[in-house]
């Protein structure tokens, strides 16, 4: 029997902020980007102008929209230039560098995979040949950035931003608060929280969740001052049929969910979008990979592996 565990509205809460702010503080939440907002501001106009920003973004980089800059893409013929705002040639043009230092395992082309697996409507097991099949649809995604325009490789490939747009919405956020004066704030984007500045005095103290314990247990909590907390786990969307559970983030070596015993990543740094897509690579790299990843990159990271927790040498754990 297949059981579903996808998350339901309000449960896509990976990272607990585990800081009170003081009372005078805006808080909204609302669910958009397939997940729950909240940003927490003591600035209401401030807030609600991310919201504005948030909407504005999810029209051009979500793959459900039918009009969004995305699903233009994806319905378009091989090497069909595709005209496109020049913030999605610039985000995709990211994706790409993402891809090559990571060699592959951050790929935005894995899309005719993830639909293959369809986590999304609770789930489907596919046998070899039909992996193979939708694998052989990823490849190239061409960027000009002078004509502002996307093409893809073949016919049928398709692009999904779902490892890589939270950071850059998220990145956004930070952009807006800090342009109304904004000098302390929280936003939490399912799980990508964005800490801005300090939480009055103190730094931010932001809880992990333990990925094998209840929702609101955590492993460890860490100190962040100005910096952008990422979470990657196979815990929040996935299905299970016959005693293994499938999740959401797809090896493009196998097309099937990492071999490897990691069940989440946290990666900090002081760009939100880097550190989404290194989430997802590190995630599929493994354990010793996702060191020399984080490394090569300057970003720190938390492995969480079989009950063992690594992390590197920037993280400040509360003790
Ligand atoms: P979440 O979106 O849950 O915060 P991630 O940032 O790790 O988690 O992104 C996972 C999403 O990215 C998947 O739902 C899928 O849309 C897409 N994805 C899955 N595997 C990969 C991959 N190897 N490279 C790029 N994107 C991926
Ligand atoms: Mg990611």
């Amino acid at each position: 029997m297949k059981k579903v565990l996808l998350a339901t509205l309000c449960a896509f809460i990976v990272i607990l902020i585990t800081a009170q702010m003081h009372n005078k503080v805006y808080s909204r939440t609302e669910y958009m980007l397939d997940t729950v907002i909240t940003i927490k501001a003591d600035d209401k106009k401030a807030v609600d102008a991310c919201f504005d920003e948030i909407t504005r973004l999810e029209k051009l980089l979500s793959a459900y929209l039918p009009d969004s800059d995305v699903s233009r893409i994806n319905v378009s013929d091989a090497y069909e230039k595709v005209k496109v705002s020049p913030e999605v040639v610039h985000l995709i043009k990211k994706a790409a560098t993402y891809k090559e230092l990571t060699d592959g395992m951050f790929d935005i082309s894995i899309k005719p995979v993830v639909d293959l697996w369809d986590i999304k409507n609770g789930g489907y097991v596919p046998d070899d040949s039909e992996i193979a099949d939708a694998l052989s649809l990823t490849g190239d995604v061409l960027v000009n950035a002078q004509d502002s325009t996307v093409s893809l490789a073949k016919d049928g490939m398709k692009i999904d931003l779902g490892g890589i747009a939270k950071g850059y919405v998220g990145d956004k956020v930070r952009e807006i608060l800090l342009s109304h004066g904004v000098d302390s704030a929280i936003a939490d984007l399912g799980g990508n929280i964005v800490a801005v500045g300090k939480n009055g005095s103190k730094d931010w103290l932001i809880g992990l969740q333990n990925p094998t314990a209840q929702r609101g247990s955590t492993f460890a909590e860490i100190n962040v001052d100005d910096k952008v907390v990422v979470t990657s786990g196979g815990y929040e969307r996935y299905f299970e049929k016959d005693g293994i559970k499938y999740h959401h983030i797809i090896d493009p070596a196998t097309g099937k969910n990492p071999d490897n015993d990691i069940l989440s990543i946290t990666v900090v740094s002081d760009d939100g979008t880097l550190a989404d897509a290194l989430s997802t690579a590190c995630f599929v790299a493994g354990k010793d990979k996702a060191i020399d990843i984080a490394k090569q990159c300057g970003v720190d990271i938390i492995i969480y592996s079989a009950g063992d927790v690594y992390y590197t040498s920037g993280i400040k754990i509360n003790n």
